[in-house]
């Protein structure tokens, strides 16, 4: 009841309030919402303390400890850093923290001598101010999940002077597309009549479409390295694989993600005939460098830019060895290249304008598909053993609450993708 009595409390106010309300109402019913999923989901990781006979052949009990008690640690920390978020969202929105913001941006325009006609100028400084208060205030918990949880768990490779020089770099990057990029849209807006709407969206898309044309080439090798992968088997395999289904396959790269973390993955980018296959150097066991300090034992070299340090080196030993043979990196790859070959990237694009959780059914399906594409290729073993390898160095958690795993995973579950490469892995 006295839901309904503020909501009709709500009614009887000014529109401009009105509006302000429906945002704090909706932004908490999601993030009460979202608890309520994440709570269930914890509620899993609590109570699940042994492997599940289901999955005795394919972890072991270390190993499932291990992830039981990183994805707890993870949970925690999104408990408290998405209170946080949602309590400083309201605060910012009760006590005016926008239009002081803009206020704040009108009084630099003024000292540098633009007056109040020049609005354009004074959105940048807005947008400016706005986007430099949301970095910092994420900084601290972005410090504590690299170098507390992240590196409790093993994964962290970054040292602090390469996480602040990489947030600095990613600050900067940011504002030089999107400074120059928020004052053309808001030109086209002020100048764009009465159907300036179809413009700013046109505008909009273009500048989104040329952003994912230039990323891959000229954004992300400003923050890793992107080296060829050498001439060998492993290439020549993929050569192989992408020319049986016609990919156009340009180039083959391996991306130092060691230098971040021990994560690994692999992805294709690229438009029309001009495909290329990126490689995580943690996805390849022969290419690792986390897995150097394993084979010699103690002979585990610095790295040779300056920023590693004994307590780096300690790190990478505590690794185990991790990725995948030749045949599983391929199995992987057959799945990627299923993606393509079945269209869902389109796909994805065009349903991306729909509800979230209907992608997120619907790149479910896609993941089965991938798998059974895989398959096809003559991969469901090694598909089958990459997937619990990479399961294991991720150290993600078999087990989840249904109804968590439905409103976020867009893979499915480890053990239901298993089990249907299981199904077919006879034919
Ligand atoms: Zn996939």
């Amino acid at each position: 009841m006295g839901m309904w009595a503020s909501l009709d409390a709500m009614w009887e106010m000014p529109a401009e309030k009105r509006i302000f309300g429906a945002v704090l109402v909706f932004s908490w019913t999601v993030y009460l919402w979202e608890t309520f999923l994440a709570q269930r989901q914890r509620r899993i990781y609590k109570t699940t303390t042994h492997v599940p006979p289901e999955l005795g052949q394919i972890m072991d009990s270390e190993t499932f400890e291990k992830s039981r008690l990183y994805q707890l640690d993870k949970s925690t920390f999104s408990f408290w850093s998405g209170l946080y978020s949602e309590i400083e969202g309201t605060l910012i929105l009760l006590f005016g923290g926008i239009p002081y913001l803009w206020r704040l941006s009108g009084r630099f325009c003024g000292y540098a001598g633009f007056g109040p006609e020049h609005e354009i100028t004074q959105s940048l400084v807005f947008l400016l101010l706005a986007t430099l208060f949301s970095a910092s205030t994420g900084l601290p918990w972005s410090l504590y999940n690299t170098f507390v949880i992240e590196e409790k768990h093993g994964f962290n490779q970054q040292t602090l002077g390469f996480f602040m020089k990489d947030a600095i770099k990613k600050f900067v990057v940011t504002q030089c597309i999107l400074l120059p990029v928020s004052s053309l849209l808001l030109y086209i807006i002020k100048i764009g009549g009465d159907y300036f709407f179809i413009y700013a969206w046109l505008f909009t898309l273009v500048v989104s479409l040329v952003l994912v044309t230039i990323y891959a080439d000229y954004i992300a090798p400003l923050f890793d390295k992107f080296t060829p992968l050498p001439e060998g088997k492993l290439k020549q395999e993929i050569e192989v694989m992408a020319k049986s289904i016609d990919f156009p396959l340009t180039k083959v790269y391996v991306v130092e993600g060691s230098k971040r973390s021990s994560h690994s993955n692999a992805y294709f980018y690229g438009f029309f005939k001009n495909k290329r296959i990126v490689l995580f150097d943690t996805l390849l066991e022969e290419y690792s460098v986390l897995n150097k300090g394993l084979q010699e034992e103690s002979g585990v070299e610095p790295r040779k830019d300056g920023e590693g340090d004994g307590e780096e080196i300690k790190a990478k030993v505590k690794n185990k060895k991790q990725g995948c043979k030749n045949e599983e990196v391929l199995a992987v790859l057959g799945h990627e290249l299923g993606h393509w070959k079945l269209g869902h990237t389109v796909k994805n694009i065009v349903i991306s304008q729909v509800l979230s959780f209907c992608l997120t059914v619907l790149s479910r399906r896609f993941e089965f598909q991938a798998d059974a594409f895989a398959k096809k290729l003559g991969k469901a073993k090694d598909l089958y053993s990459a997937l619990i390898k990479l399961n294991k160095d991720n150290l993600g958690f078999p087990v989840s609450d249904w109804l968590f795993s439905m409103w976020h995973y867009s893979h499915p579950p480890l053990l239901e993708r298993l089990q249907a490469l299981k199904n077919t892995k006879q034919d």
